[in-house]
């Protein structure tokens, strides 16, 4: 049977936030721990995001060792899973030279999503004559990149947020036009996305369509106890609901988005009690009682806040810890990437090297000089 492969990853241009643990990284680590999956490759993208923020490369630089410390506090576990850096695996631009003359540009500038981050960097803006403005080359081409990345671990499974549904097409466009030009060598990938929809696409703190750490409207995996609280209380609810009395509405309520997307049954029981320091009793058994309240009124938006600030934290606590004892050690966790990167870039040369030989641009294999040879016409 053909093996399962997954792979996906961040950029590291920030720490991770809660958009990115429901998203995906909560998913990447049931698949890991379901032993379901042959290979797993965990991608830190530099170089990706290297191209929106060529200018700046010390932020990604030092966001490296954020990310793979938040990888590993969620529990992504280096003897299952291969954590890598995208810039150590030199196949993976060379994969991308060749798929660009795979599509065109027209095709990419359908992109959705590239369509969006350019309007939000503002590169729609100028003609870029003074390199200031415009858009770069290299950001307006990273699905193609992407589509390198994916296939050069033969993945067959993507866990990503809904941002990245164009990516993927993009990607399985790429495999069926390779492989219908040189043969069968590359594998198409399935996304799989969230279950919910409240996981497909978090919204900010600021009840923007999505949290991101461009946007600056993110709790971040890391916040302390006391940040999270406080960007709580500044959430967005619903401007409608002025009184405790008044009829709430939960649809594009963002405190109710969180709600769907991280509370469990069992957070009834566990938090019954001590609400804004004072012991006042949350008296329900099902998020679907607390959204009947909200909507008839007489359910205040504090008491909500509260609410959710410990049902966020009850997720949010365990990560904490565990990247305090991984801080300890940070030499271990470069080592963690340094072999990781290892192992990818020999997954990925394999597949470079049955790209070469399915295009035909592989010289210097055993035999193949005496074939140029002998069909060489005079
Ligand atoms: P940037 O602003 O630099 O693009 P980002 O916050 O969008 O950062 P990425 O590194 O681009 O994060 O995305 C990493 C992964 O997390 C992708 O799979 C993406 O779909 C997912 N993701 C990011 N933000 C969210 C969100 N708000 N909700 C659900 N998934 C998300
Ligand atoms: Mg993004």
């Amino acid at each position: 049977m053909a093996e399962k492969i997954i792979l996906t990853g961040d950029r590291p241009t920030g720490r991770l936030h809660i958009g990115h643990y429901v998203g995906s990284l909560r998913r990447r680590v049931e698949l890991q721990d379901s032993g379901l999956f042959d290979k797993i490759f965990i991608m830190i993208a530099d170089a990706q995001a290297l191209t929106d923020n060529a200018d700046n490369p010390e932020k990604v630089r030092q966001n490296i060792i954020e990310v793979a410390l938040d990888y590993m506090a969620c529990g992504l576990d280096p003897a299952k899973s291969t954590m890598f850096i995208q810039s150590q695996v030199s196949e993976l631009t060379e994969l991308t030279f060749f798929y660009n003359n795979l599509v065109t540009v027209q095709r990419l500038q359908r992109n959705p999503t590239v369509k969006q981050e350019m309007q939000l960097r503002g590169f729609n803006d100028a003609d870029g004559a003074d390199n200031k403005a415009g858009t770069p080359v290299g950001f307006f081409c990273y699905p193609i990149s992407q589509a390198a990345d994916i296939t050069a671990f033969k993945a067959t499974t993507v866990p990503v947020g809904e941002d990245q549904e164009p990516m993927i097409e993009q990607t399985r466009e790429i495999v069926r036009k390779f492989n219908s030009i040189y043969g069968p060598t590359l594998v198409e990938p399935e996304i799989l996305l969230p279950e919910s929809a409240a996981c497909l696409r978090l919204p900010g703190t600021d009840g923007k369509a999505k949290m991101s750490k461009s946007l600056g409207n993110c709790i971040y995996l890391s916040d302390s106890a006391d940040t999270v609280w406080e960007k709580v209380r500044g959430m967005y609810t619903d401007p409608l609901h002025l009184q405790v009395s008044d009829p709430g509405h939960i649809e594009g309520n963002t405190v109710f988005t969180y709600l769907d997307a991280f509370c469990k049954p069992e957070h009834f029981d566990k938090f019954a009690s001590c609400f804004l320091g004072k012991k006042v009793c949350f008296e329900f058994h099902s998020l679907e009682e607390v959204k009947d309240q909200y909507r008839k009124g007489g359910l205040g938006d504090m008491m909500l806040k509260n609410f959710l600030n410990a049902v966020l934290n009850d997720t949010l606590e365990p990560i904490r810890q565990r990247r305090a004892e991984l801080e300890k050690d940070l030499p271990y966790v470069y080592e963690v990437l340094r072999k990781g990167s290892e192992i990818a870039r020999q997954a990925a040369a394999e597949t470079l090297a049955e790209v070469k030989r399915a295009m035909r641009i592989n010289y210097f294999e055993p035999g193949v000089i005496e074939e140029l040879i002998a069909s060489r016409k005079a």
